[in-house]
């Protein structure tokens, strides 16, 4: 096993605001694992849209200098005490965890897994946080059914691009929505059954458009994720006892919202975290042999947009906030 050096590459922030706060360093002093933790050395780093709410202020980072990242995949370079036995030294894993824009990340054991010989290292790093996210809220925010129509927004993102998948293998019918007609063409390769647009200038033409599709009724549920810019044509859409499913701010958070607005419909909202299904290191397991289970049975797969290098890490940001995306993005250390 090669040694660890003393200092290593890695992408933080100082104070938030665009993408000028990001700063490319090369000389971080690599990490100690502390108790319950792993030292991974990574091999890829997931892009995740959180990243920027952090890089933002959206979300308050924990402390300066913060390194930005919520997942990666690479080996086990280092053991800090009281490890579970699964995880040894050069044992191929991927984590959720934080701090992950580097070469090295120390991540607690209980966001640590295997990753099967079957997945690719690239793969891993890919679909963790998102498929997971993925699977988690068709299993438990919503326990979708199948023939249940189900309304998709950003469906050739990253973590959309395996909704239209997981929705697809489970038999529901999905209606998925993206800004342009490649994206919306991904969804439908992916599996939606209905692609449709937001009409971002005319909302009542989109909720009409779902209205008609599932004849009058609307959608047992709606996994959105852009947020303020469509929580109520979303909501509009939503069937009498359906559910909405609140999941992500890509437009900005939803907020000053009227729970009495729910009364007419009796509709079930929800706005959940992946981490807070996978809080345990049992539930992170069973999650993600389902996932593995999906890929391999099903042929599930991810696409990745691009692989950029760590030092592009700015260009890879604009990306993805420009909606210029479709799939993971991923950084090389
Ligand atoms: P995506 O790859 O989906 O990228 C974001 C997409 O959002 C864009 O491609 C774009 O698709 C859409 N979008 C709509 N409006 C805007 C806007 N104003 N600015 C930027 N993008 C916009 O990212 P991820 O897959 O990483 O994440 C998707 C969402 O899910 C995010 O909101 C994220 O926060 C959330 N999420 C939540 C989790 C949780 O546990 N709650 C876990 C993981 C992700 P289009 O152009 O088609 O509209």
């Amino acid at each position: 096993m090669a040694s660890i050096p003393k200092t290593m590459k890695g992408v933080w922030i100082e104070k938030t605001g665009g993408t000028e706060v990001l700063q490319y360093k090369e000389d971080i002093p690599v990490p100690e694992p502390k108790d319950g933790e792993v030292l991974v050395k990574n091999e890829f780093i997931g892009i995740n849209y959180i990243d920027t709410y952090y890089r933002s202020g959206i979300y308050p980072p924990p402390q300066y200098p913060y390194i930005l990242g919520r997942e990666g995949s690479g080996t086990i370079a280092a053991l800090g005490t009281n490890t579970p036995s699964d995880l040894q030294l050069g044992t191929r894993v991927a984590y959720m965890g934080q701090s992950a824009y580097a070469e090295y990340t120390p991540v607690p054991s209980t966001s640590t897994i295997p990753i099967p010989t079957s997945i690719s290292t690239s793969t891993a790093a890919a679909s963790l946080l998102q498929a997971l996210t993925a699977v988690t809220l068709i299993r438990e925010a919503y326990a979708v059914q199948k023939g249940d129509w189900v309304l998709v927004t950003a469906a050739a993102g990253g973590v959309g691009l395996w909704l239209c998948q997981l929705l697809k293998a489970v038999g529901a019918r999905t209606i998925a929505a993206a800004s342009t007609a490649e994206k919306r063409e991904l969804a439908r390769e992916n599996g939606a059954e209905v692609v449709i647009g937001y009409h971002e200038d005319d909302r009542e033409k989109f909720v009409a458009e779902v209205l008609d599709i599932t004849g009058g009724e609307g959608v047992h549920a709606v996994f959105d994720s852009v947020g303020k810019a469509t929580f109520d044509s979303s909501l509009a859409v939503v069937r009498r006892k359906g559910s909405m499913v609140s999941f992500g701010n890509a437009s900005g958070p939803v907020t000053g919202f009227a729970l009495a607005r729910l009364t007419a419909k009796n509709v079930k909202l929800l706005r959940p975290t992946v981490m807070g299904y996978v809080a345990t290191r049992e539930e992170l397991k069973r999650y993600s042999d389902e996932l593995w289970g999906f890929v391999e049975r099903d042929g599930l797969k991810v696409r990745v947009h691009e692989v950029y290098d760590l030092k592009d890490v700015v260009r890879a940001t604009e990306d993805i906030e420009g909606r210029k995306t479709a799939g993971k993005l991923l950084l090389k250390p």
